[in-house]
């Protein structure tokens, strides 16, 4: 099948429990390791490029890549989304260039001001095919461009979001419930210890998504910053010369809560990023007369496709939904 908007699978996820993992690309490896692990698995995946990406591998090349996924993955539904579009000329760039999904990021500013933009972005995308996804609260973190100081944050009001959805049109929302951008996700005051001394994060506001999914009944909602920074891989890159002190992520059980309420997408980038980099410093440890990039590519490849599975299989639940 071509690519897919968004709609079918959140209807699905909805109805079924689960959630559609929306994994980031900025390369080759990254889009062969997603879509491998989610053609193996037959699950539905968003494959989704930052301002970021496209300033670093450009739109033509992220776009044909993806379509190249599509090709050998005919059986399973991508749809290709833009990550935290900041204005309605990139939003309609990518549009025009081929992707299914938008997000247009206007929650930093006013609420009547996020209303306007999100609902011009919605025309324009509903007129050429493509869906929308806006949103209101704010998270902490840093992602590409979007960097937001921990204790900055606000949570969505959901005394908003009915308003908001159906002034805007916009196909789904992402809330603000306490996850965050990055691999630090939580300063080390904001949490507490365990006897290893690892960092806990303070739990995500379900009450927050609850009422949210109170006031939205059947309406798809989206999570960002929903890495987890699994430990085992901070622990190698840390062993092979990186220095990560403190990264922490967002639980996985939390998240597969999540999934089975009305998250119907969950947004996972830096757990990529970490597997790829543990594997990089670890081959070049262990190997240090390698020099052929597809020496340590491989691998890394192979840890984004673990990574990935192990998401589907384990936090979204959508193994199996394609
Ligand atoms: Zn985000």
């Amino acid at each position: 099948m071509p690519l897919v908007t968004t709609t079918e699978m959140f209807k699905k996820a909805y109805d079924g429990g689960y959630a559609v993992g929306a994994f980031n690309v900025n390369n080759m490896e990254i889009v062969q390791g997603i879509t491998e692990a989610a053609g193996e698995l037959k699950s539905p995946v968003v494959l989704q490029v930052s301002k970021g990406a496209r300033a670093y591998a450009n739109h033509k090349y992220l776009v044909h890549m993806v379509q190249a996924a599509v090709e050998n993955y005919p059986d399973i539904p991508i749809a290709l989304h833009l990550d935290h579009g900041d204005s309605f000329e990139l939003c309609k760039s990518c549009i025009d260039g081929g992707f299914t999904s938008v997000m247009i990021d206007a929650s930093s500013k006013p609420f009547e001001e996020n209303v306007a933009l999100t609902k011009q972005v919605v025309e324009y995308a509903h007129a050429h095919g493509a869906v929308v996804e806006a949103e209101l609260g704010t998270l902490a973190g840093v992602e590409d461009e979007v960097v937001v100081e921990a204790g900055k944050e606000s949570y969505t009001h959901p005394e908003e979001v009915e308003e908001f959805v159906s002034r805007t049109g916009c196909d789904s929302l992402a809330i603000a419930i306490g996850t965050s951008h990055g691999a630090y996700k939580f300063t080390p005051e904001q949490c507490t210890r365990n006897e290893e001394g690892i960092l806990v994060p303070p739990p995500l506001r379900f009450d927050v998504l609850e009422e949210c999914i109170k006031r939205l009944p059947g309406f798809p909602i989206v999570l960002h910053g929903s890495s987890s920074v699994p430990q085992d891989m901070v622990k190698i890159v840390n062993t092979y010369g990186g220095q990560m002190p403190d990264a922490i992520g967002i639980p996985e059980e939390e998240l597969r809560h999540a999934a089975q309420l009305a998250v119907c997408k969950i947004n996972i980038d830096s757990d990529i990023r970490l597997a790829m980099t543990a594997m990089i410093r670890k081959h070049m440890a262990e190997h240090p007369d390698h020099f052929d990039p597809r020496q340590y590519l491989k691998p890394a490849r192979q840890a984004v496709k673990e990574m990935v599975a192990h998401k589907i299989v384990n936090v979204l639940g959508s193994d199996g939904k394609a």
